[in-house]
């Protein structure tokens, strides 16, 4: 599971003005001379490594209320930006609970740590503790892999062997903390933890290439860059076997009504949470759009939350939107995990 083709390390420039956010001033924490293609360390990594966390789990308590939910439901009810109490519960959600997208994250950061460094049959049992548990939220193909009794490096295999569909979105959504944790390895060793991960419970490659994007452009943003800028070069270094479609999807007119599959599947999920990015000046008229295209809302923001938190920083998420977040782990006893816990925790990832 390594990059089958390899290239050249990327020179991510310092940002200047781009279309993407022409009257945003510089990111302070780029010097003038721009940082080193890898170059991570400057004092304020560590705020936007907490917001891509913390962006994620936001995106995901925001959305989860809307799961499967029309577009434009969203704006619908809260018209102004700005105002009202979006953290609002539904659907069986505690306003301000994370689902299984960060839920799944905490796992994957809790393992990095406690195993210093990527131990993927750890993260396994952490993933087949949670799902035993019965959450409320579990993807289907996500619980017959973690359930189906096979070891750590064969049931997603297997699955895929009999299903031939397994290219959803369950990889994608729980990325923001591996991504935070590797970003300092540089672009090839990020993406290629993304794929391992992702191929924990996702057997089709297109799953692991879409997590593996996710980590290089978090990556980039976190090293002072535009991501927007640096997608041709993230680009060529996905898999050529998937390059096209995924080119399709993140180019910068393509739109989420262009979808050909429900945004549960991979594709459309990762384009709309990068569309959702590209056509916004914040972090909050991100994740607005990010919940407004309705379906998968939930995972949907959750990345676009992640990918915008990287951009923006902390300073960036509302208030309003943090002070209810909380993540239960099922599987860890009663343990549930707040907007402080999940923001130590990204910052010892990103130690
Ligand atoms: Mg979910």
């Amino acid at each position: 599971m390594t990059a089958a083709d390899a290239h050249p390390p990327h020179n991510v420039r310092a940002p200047g003005p781009t279309a993407h956010d022409a009257t945003a001033p510089a990111p302070p924490r780029v010097t003038a001379a721009g940082p080193a293609p890898h170059d991570i360390t400057a004092p304020d990594f560590t705020p936007h490594a907490v917001a891509t966390v913390l962006g994620s789990a936001v995106g995901d308590a925001l959305g989860a209320p809307f799961e499967f939910g029309p577009g434009g439901a969203f704006s619908a009810r809260f018209p102004r930006a700005g105002h009202g109490s979006e953290m609002c519960g539904g659907g069986g959600w505690d306003p301000g609970e994370a689902t299984d997208d960060t839920q799944m994250a905490v796992l994957v950061g809790e393992s990095l740590l406690e195993c210093g460094g990527l131990e993927l049959p750890d993260i396994f049992r952490r993933f087949q503790r949670w799902a035993a548990a019965r959450p409320k939220d579990i993807g289907l193909q996500t619980e017959d892999v973690l359930t189906n009794g096979e070891p750590w490096d064969r049931a997603a295999a297997l699955h895929f062997q009999v299903n031939q569909r397994a290219a959803g979105n369950g990889a994608l959504m729980r990325a923001a903390t591996s991504a935070v944790h590797f970003a300092g390895r540089g672009r090839d060793a990020t993406m290629d933890a993304g794929r391992r991960i992702a191929a924990l419970t996702h057997g089709d490659r297109a799953a692991w290439e879409g997590t593996a994007i996710f980590h290089e452009v978090v990556r980039v943003a976190l090293a002072g860059g535009d991501p927007l800028t640096a997608l041709p070069d993230t680009l060529a270094a996905v898999h050529p076997d998937h390059r096209a479609r995924y080119a399709t999807v993140l180019a910068p007119d393509w739109h989420p009504d262009q979808a050909t599959e429900f945004n549960g599947a991979v594709w459309p999920c990762l384009g709309s949470a990068v569309w959702a990015l590209r056509t916004t000046d914040s972090y909050e008229e991100a994740l607005r759009a990010a919940v407004d295209i309705g379906g998968d809302t939930d995972t949907v923001a959750a990345v676009t939350g992640g990918l915008a938190g990287a951009v923006y920083g902390p300073d960036a998420i509302p208030r309003r939107w943090t002070e209810p977040l909380h993540v239960p782990l099922p599987g860890f006893g009663d343990r549930v995990l707040g907007a402080a816990e999940l923001a130590g925790l990204a910052r010892r990832l990103a130690a």
